[in-house]
């Protein structure tokens, strides 16, 4: 037999005979204990289990427990556990679909009648522990396509049929464990004693292929760790989010609201809600007046014509609303902002001693999403954008980034986002713009992020086909990311819009426009911030920032003076005087999150003095009214920076 030379990426190299298994190939190059956390490898760039026979020089790269890529190849592993004590459990009764790794864990797509209750979940992970305690090998079988139809065929596996059928290929592959056959392309953990630490999680309906034309199959969940502490971590993770879900939350609180009747996708705003949201454009707005900004009111709707001109009904007609008739005339709801403000901009003649301007405005727009991607405040089929455009000469771009950034991260800052991952999109293969323009507006965004002293990563051919663009995500309290800014350059719209100004020559020439959004939308923020903080806002914007409660209807008279004081003083007060137990009427205020409860009894009553409990539990020294309401400017104004 020939001798083949195996290597590692890093140099160590053996030779050995053509056939032997990669396995047996990492045992020669790794120490033991390395060698026992591998659970799959590279052969050059393929990825193969430990156990295929290598027949020429291959590089191995090993995927090790602890990787994420190992974490895939476990959690595959784990779905393939799933489906075989699935079809131990209910045999024919289900088919087997597909059932790939995801971010957080893996699924399996099954075709069963019944639905599966939270009792079959017990027995499936049971039925799986019992597999994975038989230490099992995965077994690689190749076979052709015929043969295989044929053995899915008859045992009733349609999905599996209709896929060998779709790859056209002669040969496919198929992986055994204890009996239970499953094609793929693998690879797997080489035996199920890797699967040590699994759960699963939940059941959801989902189209065999994602077509709605198809049978509606049931998808369970599941995630799988290589130990017991990291699932345990998970899934504390997974029940910190649940607690902090905004749409419980924004029930909770009285934030939000949905109507079926008003249609899915359109946020109703409560009054606690609208206080919420109020705030926050408050001091959005105070922000872009103290950073240079103009606002600008727009319509909702605008001719049909102008989005041809601005192409939106070229490139962007799937996601507008139809078309609406007024006086012969065809009008659509607004997408976007943009060609709006480039009216405005088109009113007058403009110089280039005016530039950079800047106009921003609380823009609604409407965009179609499925039905199926709506979720709460963070898909919706209206919202309102934190819109700006920025209209500036070649010459002042970086300086205008550098100034966008600026303001930006100070706002995500004031309300508490200092975490964030940077991404910088260049030039994608379908785009417009020459060469030059992008290479100096890449630049720009470049350089400003340098002086901003910002790290960022770059992804590349990810701009948008008008120009390169910033995007910031945040992180929150539990460590998610979330999309939030976006800062675009755009060459397509001043040219599609004949734009133009005077500059310091006499001449005219093309402006350049900068798309921008700081929170992304109001609707999608808030989501995040009510999830970033649990509901407990800070008090600069908190909708309730104190509540009074009384001790004994002694106290009531003196309750609703001080309830009158505080809201003449510009303080978000309420008052519950009601005839109560103070116990009962602190934990409906702690629900509330209600930064301050202001307990007035007997004493407090006689020294005009109000005993002051956190929402934590915690408590201030009894004081005065006036001294509170210091407090809570002070407060405030630390809060909200200024
Ligand atoms: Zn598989
Ligand atoms: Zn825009």
């Amino acid at each position: 037999m020939s001798a083949i030379t195996l290597s590692l990426k890093d140099g160590d190299a053996v030779s050995v005979a053509a056939g032997t298994t990669v396995q047996e190939a990492l045992s020669q190059l790794l120490s033991n204990k390395q060698r026992k956390r591998c659970v799959a490898a590279y052969a050059g760039e393929t990825v193969v289990d430990l156990l295929t026979p290598l027949t020429e020089d291959t590089v191995l790269t090993p995927i090790q427990v602890g990787t994420d890529e190992g974490l895939e190849v476990l959690r595959h592993s784990t779905a393939h556990v799933m489906a075989h004590a699935v079809r131990d459990l209910f045999g024919d009764d289900v088919k087997v679909a597909i059932g790939p790794a995801i971010a957080d864990g893996f699924y399996y797509d099954f075709l069963r009648d019944e639905p599966f209750t939270p009792e079959d979940f017990e027995k499936i992970e049971n039925r799986m522990a019992e597999i994975v305690a038989r230490n099992l090998p995965f077994e690689r079988l190749e076979m052709s396509s015929n043969e295989a139809v044929a053995a899915f065929g008859d045992q009733g596996e349609k999905y599996k049929v209709e896929l060998i059928e779709d790859l056209g290929v002669d040969q496919v592959s198929l992986y055994s464990i204890g009996g239970f056959r499953d094609l793929c392309r693998g690879p797997h953990v080489p035996n199920t004693s890797f699967i040590k630490a699994f759960k699963l999680l939940r059941v959801a309906g989902a189209y065999w292929r994602g077509d709605e034309k198809n049978d509606v199959l049931q998808r369970i969940y599941g995630t799988a760790f290589f130990d017991a502490k990291a699932l345990k971590k998970y899934l504390n993770a997974l029940e910190e989010a649940k607690k902090r879900d905004h749409r419980k939350l924004g029930k909770e609180l009285e934030l939000f609201t949905m109507e079926d009747q008003i249609g899915p996708g359109l946020i109703l705003w409560q009054p606690k809600g609208a206080q919420l949201r109020r705030l926050i454009e408050d001091y959005w707005k105070d922000e872009h007046y103290r950073h240079g900004y103009e606002l600008l009111y727009t319509p909702h709707i605008a001719r049909q014509d102008l989005w041809k001109t601005s192409g939106h009904l070229d490139f962007y007609s799937e996601n507008m609303y139809s078309a609406m008739d007024i006086d012969d005339v065809q009008y659509q709801l607004k997408p976007m902002n943009c060609p709006f403000h480039i009216g405005v901009y088109k009113s007058s003649k403009r110089s280039y001693r005016e530039f950079p301007i800047r106009w921003a405005e609380l823009g609604t727009v409407y965009r179609y999403e499925r039905a199926g991607a709506l979720h709460g405040l963070l898909r919706v089929r209206g919202f309102t954008q934190d819109d700006a455009h920025i209209f500036c000469r070649p010459d002042q771009l970086e300086e205008e980034i550098f100034h966008i950034l600026d303001l930006n991260l100070r706002i995500l800052k004031t309300f508490g986002f200092d975490s964030y991952d940077i991404y910088l999109s260049t030039r994608p293969e379908k785009s417009v713009g020459t060469d030059e323009n992008w290479e100096a507006a890449t630049t720009a965004l470049k350089l400003a992020l340098e002086k901003k002293n910002l790290d960022y990563m770059i992804d590349p051919g990810e701009g948008v086909f008008y120009g390169p663009k910033i995007d910031i995500k945040i992180k929150d309290q539990l460590h998610r990311s979330w999309q939030c800014s976006t800062i675009q350059v755009d060459f397509n719209l001043p040219e599609r819009f004949k734009m133009s100004f005077v500059g310091s020559d006499n001449t005219e020439h093309q402006p350049i426009m900068i798309h921008r959004a700081l929170m992304g939308s109001l609707e999608r923020f808030i989501g995040v911030l009510i999830e970033h903080y649990a509901g407990a806002f800070p008090l600069w914007f908190a909708p309730v920032q104190a509540r009074i409660l009384n001790i004994t209807d002694d106290q009531a008279e003196y309750g609703e003076a001080v309830y009158e004081q505080l809201r003449l003083a510009g303080i978000r007060v309420e008052k519950d005087l009601r005839n109560e137990k103070l116990n009962y009427k602190i934990r409906e205020a702690q629900v509330k999150k209600i930064p301050y409860m202001l307990i007035v009894g007997d004493k407090e009553k006689e020294a005009g003095t109000v005993a002051v409990r956190l929402r934590t539990g915690k408590n201030l020294p009894p004081m005065s009214v006036a001294d509170f309401i210091e407090l809570v400017q002070k407060e405030v104004a630390a809060g909200r920076g200024y």
